[in-house]
């Protein structure tokens, strides 16, 4: 079977954790501290908080953002649940903003409309690795004097007009899942140039410490914390991260190469403003295919040992949010359309060419049985 997702460690990996086990200090010592730096460096901005995962680091930024009961946060519905699971963790509302069909991120032209009164920040997702909008983001969150918040779970790496994603917004965040582009097991960060910001997520990551560790609790806090033995790892894998961007590319560039010659599939567009290290490669299936035909070509690309997944399902058409909210289905058409057509193929750095042109070639034969029938 080709998985869908690999992570890719190598010695320097295990040797680094193993390093940390020799010592006695297994939490909040100097692992912690060097991953943070190296992130706030990478990324080009001057605070970097290492946690648990990449939804503590949106509860936290959340919360130090002071967003609320009563508050409206903008944001999409093609996404991992988690980009809007955080508005609900403080009893804000999620207003949902229909995609781009081509890019798969909000659909900048459609915010303002839905910016009210109540609006207190905009969420925007770097989709599968696709730099969202940022300049345009930016522009609408200074006008109408609300935050931007980036999820960047899903971009580590990707550049936006020369400047890397995770540096636009009021904060950002990044999460380190095995199939994410870098790794720490499970892990996440927040970053942001905003030193309030930070020092809010500081203390909260710790249970509302002041800081000075007296003893004293400022703040309701959490324990988000993340082990020196997960950011001794992330380290070693941010220290590759030029020679996994490279990796990544080059899987991509060959997915170009065998797939654009089939009719039947829409691929992730190229543009000039930026520079993906992509997280999924996905490809969507023509407007005449349905969802029933995208499950049945999913299954038999399993059956013939290619995984494959189906993100997104709409957030808006989740059980839990439509039985909280009474979202239903046309809601927003545009993310619907690409939910039900979409196919995210085997993407990892080790991907061999021969695993490539076989995934290639097996979609080829299984898009021609479709249309004879
Ligand atoms: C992976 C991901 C996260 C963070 O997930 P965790 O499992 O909590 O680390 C957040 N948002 C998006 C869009 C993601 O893909």
């Amino acid at each position: 079977m080709i998985p869908l997702a690999k992570p890719d460690i190598t010695e320097k990996e295990r040797e680094a954790v193993l390093d940390v086990l020799r010592t006695p200090q297994l939490s909040l010592g100097p692992k912690l501290k060097e991953f943070e730096e190296k992130i706030a460096e990478y990324i080009g901005v001057r605070h970097a908080l290492a946690v648990n995962s990449g939804t503590s680091a949106l509860h936290l930024v959340i919360r130090a953002l002071g967003i609320r009961e009563g508050d409206e946060v903008i944001t999409t519905p093609f996404s991992f649940i988690s980009s809007s699971n955080c508005i609900l963790y403080e009893r804000a509302k999620p207003i949902f903003v229909d995609i781009d069909s081509e890019t798969y991120n909000i659909d900048t032209k459609k915010i303002e409309e839905k910016i009210t009164g109540n609006t207190k920040a905009i969420i925007a997702v770097d989709v599968f690795g696709r730099p969202a909008d940022w300049n345009n983001l930016a522009k609408i969150a200074k006008k109408h004097n609300i935050k931007l918040i980036e999820d960047s779970a899903e971009s580590f790496g990707s550049d936006f007009e020369g400047k890397k994603c995770g540096s636009f917004g009021d904060a950002a965040i990044f999460g380190f899942y095995p199939n994410k582009q870098i790794t720490t097991g499970e892990g996440g960060a927040v970053v942001t140039d905003d030193r309030e910001i930070f020092e809010s997520c500081h203390s909260m990551r710790n249970q509302g410490r002041d800081n000075i560790s007296n003893g004293q609790h400022d703040r309701l806090g959490y324990n988000y914390r993340l082990s020196e033995l997960n950011c001794a790892l992330g380290i070693a894998q941010l220290e590759r991260i030029e020679e996994i961007i490279a990796k990544r590319k080059k899987v991509k560039d060959l997915y170009y190469e065998k797939l654009s010659n089939i009719r039947e599939l829409i691929l992730p567009s190229e543009n000039k403003n930026d520079n993906p290290n992509l997280f999924v490669y996905t490809v969507r299936l023509a407007d005449e295919f349905s969802r029933y035909d995208r499950d049945h070509i999913m299954m038999e690309l399993n059956e013939r040992g290619i995984q494959c997944g189906n993100y997104f399902t709409p957030i808006h058409l989740q059980p839990s949010y439509v039985k909280k909210f009474g979202f239903k289905k046309g809601d927003f058409p545009i993310c619907e359309n690409v939910s039900e057509r979409i196919i995210a193929l085997p993407f990892f750095n080790a991907l061999s060419e021969g695993e490539i042109s076989y995934i290639a070639q097996n979609l080829k034969e299984i898009l021609k049985k479709k249309e004879k029938q």
